[in-house]
Order: C-alpha cells, then sequence, then structure tokens
C-alpha cells in the first residue's frame, strides 16, 4: 500500500526536480518494478534486455531487439544476473574486457507482472519465471503494453543452451510494419539522446 512508503517522510521533505539527492531506489514495496532496454555493440551487435526482480536484473541478450509486431518471435537467450544500477550504464567497455563495446540505454521505465495461473490467480514473477513463461506489461519512453517471455529449449546445468522467445502480445500497443524493430545503429539513448556512435567517440575523447 502506497501509505507504507517507508521513505514517505524524506521524499515529502524535498523537491527532485530542485535537488539532485536521489529519490531512492526502485524496489520499494510500492514501486513497479524497473526494465531496461539497452543496445551493446560488441562482437556481434545485440540489445540487453533485463527486468528487475528483487535485486537484479534478470537479463537476456535479443540478437535482433524487441519488436512491436506480434508476429515476430525474437530469440533471448539468457545471460548473468546484472545489478539494479546497471539500468544507468551507457559507455565503452574497453576491449578485451567481457562484453567489449558501446553501450546505450535505447528504453527503460517500469513494468507490471500479469502472469497468472490456470484458475486465473497472479503467480508471483520469479516463479513463473522459474516455469519458464512470464507475462508483463512494459510503461517505458518507447516500448509500452503487454509482452511475453517463453523458454523454448532448456540449458545443460550450467544453463547453456537455454532460449527463450520474446513477444509482442496483441492488444493496443501492437504496431506492424517497417519500424516495428528499431535499427540499432540509427538509435537514440532514452537517458542522453545519443546514438551508439557518438557515444563511441565521447569515449575515445576521454582516453585522449
Ligand atoms: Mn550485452
Amino acid at each position: 500500500m502506497a501509505d507504507e512508503d517507508p521513505l514517505r517522510n524524506y521524499r515529502g521533505k524535498r523537491d527532485f526536480d530542485r535537488t539532485k539527492e536521489p529519490r531512492g531506489r526502485p524496489g520499494a514495496r510500492d514501486e513497479e518494478p524497473r526494465f531496461v532496454v539497452q543496445i551493446h555493440d560488441a562482437s556481434t551487435m545485440h540489445f540487453d534486455f533485463r527486468l528487475q526482480v528483487g535485486d537484479v536484473l534478470k537479463s537476456w541478450s535479443v540478437p535482433k531487439g524487441p519488436s512491436t509486431d506480434p508476429g515476430d518471435k525474437r530469440l533471448a537467450v539468457p545471460t548473468e544476473d546484472h545489478p539494479l544500477e546497471y539500468e544507468e550504464f551507457e559507455g565503452v567497455i574497453p576491449e578485451g574486457e567481457y562484453g567489449g563495446g558501446t553501450v546505450i540505454v535505447w528504453d527503460h521505465g517500469t513494468y507490471r507482472p500479469l502472469s497468472h495461473d490456470r484458475r486465473g490467480r497472479p503467480v508471483p514473477f520469479d516463479e513463473a519465471l522459474g516455469r519458464g513463461h512470464v507475462t508483463f506489461r512494459l510503461d517505458g519512453s518507447k516500448l509500452r503494453g503487454e509482452y511475453t517471455l517463453t523458454r523454448f529449449r532448456g540449458g545443460g546445468k550450467d544453463g547453456k543452451g537455454e532460449a527463450w522467445l520474446l513477444l509482442k502480445a496483441k492488444d493496443e500497443r501492437a504496431r506492424t510494419g517497417g519500424r516495428a524493430t528499431p535499427d540499432p545503429r540509427r538509435a537514440r539513448s532514452v537517458r542522453s539522446g545519443r546514438t551508439l556512435h557518438q557515444v563511441a567517440a565521447a569515449g575515445r575523447g576521454a582516453e585522449g
């Protein structure tokens, strides 16, 4: 319930349009969990799709990126959990480091878990993930509406080989046609307005 917000007094004393103090991390009980989609120009270009579950960002690498077209099945390969702060990461990962390449934050926002069992009762999101199927409604700057993630291939003991599909559900936010998927080289950061190229150039500048 909203009136149980543990930071209500803290927030009530401050105007966050004027102060740079933090509003407090997302994840408080009355706040919806976060999602982020980054574009990562690594050895192969891909999108990183991340959903906050508890204290981590559950992560999938989506080579072609999310689509607003319900007819597009997008391969999503699980990667390691990332810290919540990773939502803000944009910049250049040095060559030779894991994931070396340029990252922009393409979209971010909150999501609402929508998974239900056969009797229509809500299923906790992490439990639904464990079963290999989640439904959720994104409320981002670019991505909006209902999406599903479905595991179609299980992995070995180390999770290697596991594969999921990311799909747009049919709803009022579904869109077909040429703009259903962003062009990663033209796409702009939702945080800074910059393209991958601009972030990479700024990174080279910083190295002098
Ligand atoms: Mn990546």
